[in-house]
């Protein structure tokens, strides 16, 4: 009879079973991984600033409101005192763009022309970074001979009827910015923008209506190149800016701009209010 002493076999400390808890480990850590990833906060960047509004103000409003209702964190640019013609620093670096997920125009500059500052502006939305314009953002570089800015909003406006009071009314209750929004909403003493025209890809989604009963588009989304696109031409006064309706719009209409806003009008897993 002979007797085999077994010896160990070197494989076996890489056997099936002992491999498999090692791959389960490391997908468990990749899991957690792009799940931590998911999570992280969306980067926005605000510009602000120009003529003919509290910019100081509306910027606080605008980034803690928005902050309060999504996983958003921010940098602001504010430059340009009140003035119409200044550019903002930001835009005259190539690739300005690079480290944000989306960049929210809130600047009021109608005065400024150069075509090659305004076409770099919109070049990083065309390559794929999100836009949401804001109010003013409608007017701004209205006076450049290039079509670039009015492409990338998804309208051409030149100019607004007075200060007042008007109704908006939700043409696209089933869209996933505009759940939420009334069917009408009662938007005290703004500015109404006469809209001259809608590109192509511009969704309406909001119109105001004046007591004269003059229409026009006020709250839209587009697609410019890459980027998705929101954009709304209400919020003159704080007291809008700083309305529950308007800022659940805004909002909305960020994630949306991001893919972060889900079909029944709210934010994604893990970019809700922090
Ligand atoms: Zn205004």
């Amino acid at each position: 009879m002979t007797h085999k002493t077994r010896q160990p076999n070197p494989m076996r400390r890489f056997s099936f079973p002992a491999a498999n808890v090692w791959l389960t480990a490391l997908l468990g850590f990749a899991l957690c991984g792009i799940a931590a990833r998911g999570a992280e906060p969306i980067r926005a960047l605000l510009v602000a600033g120009g003529c003919c509004h509290d910019y100081q103000a509306q910027k606080k409003i605008l980034t803690e409101g928005i902050s309060a209702r999504a996983n958003v964190t921010w940098t602001i640019v504010h430059e340009g005192g009140d003035t119409r013609e200044y550019m903002v620093s930001i835009y005259k670096q190539p690739d300005w763009a690079r480290g944000y997920d989306v960049v929210v125009h809130d600047e009021c500059f109608g005065f400024v022309t150069n075509v090659a500052f305004v076409e770099q502006i919109t070049q990083a939305h065309s390559n794929g970074v999100p836009a949401v314009l804001l109010h003013c953002s409608t007017h701004s570089y209205r006076m450049s001979t290039t079509d670039e800015w009015r492409k990338l909003l998804g309208v051409s406006s030149y100019q607004h009827e007075k200060l007042r009071s008007f109704q908006v009314v939700n043409l696209k209750p089933e869209h996933p910015i505009m759940q939420g929004f009334p069917a009408k909403w009662d938007d005290t003493d703004d500015e109404l923008y006469e809209i001259k025209k809608l590109w192509p890809n511009c969704v309406p989604l909001g119109k105001g209506v004046s007591v004269e009963k003059t229409e026009h588009v006020c709250i839209w989304a587009n697609t410019y190149g890459k980027a998705r696109v929101f954009g709304t031409s209400l919020g003159h006064r704080n007291e809008t800016v700083q309305d529950p309706v308007y800022l659940d719009l805004v909002t909305r209409g960020l994630l949306w701009t991001c893919n972060k806003l889900d079909d029944n009008g709210k934010p994604k897993p893990g970019y809700g209010s922090k």
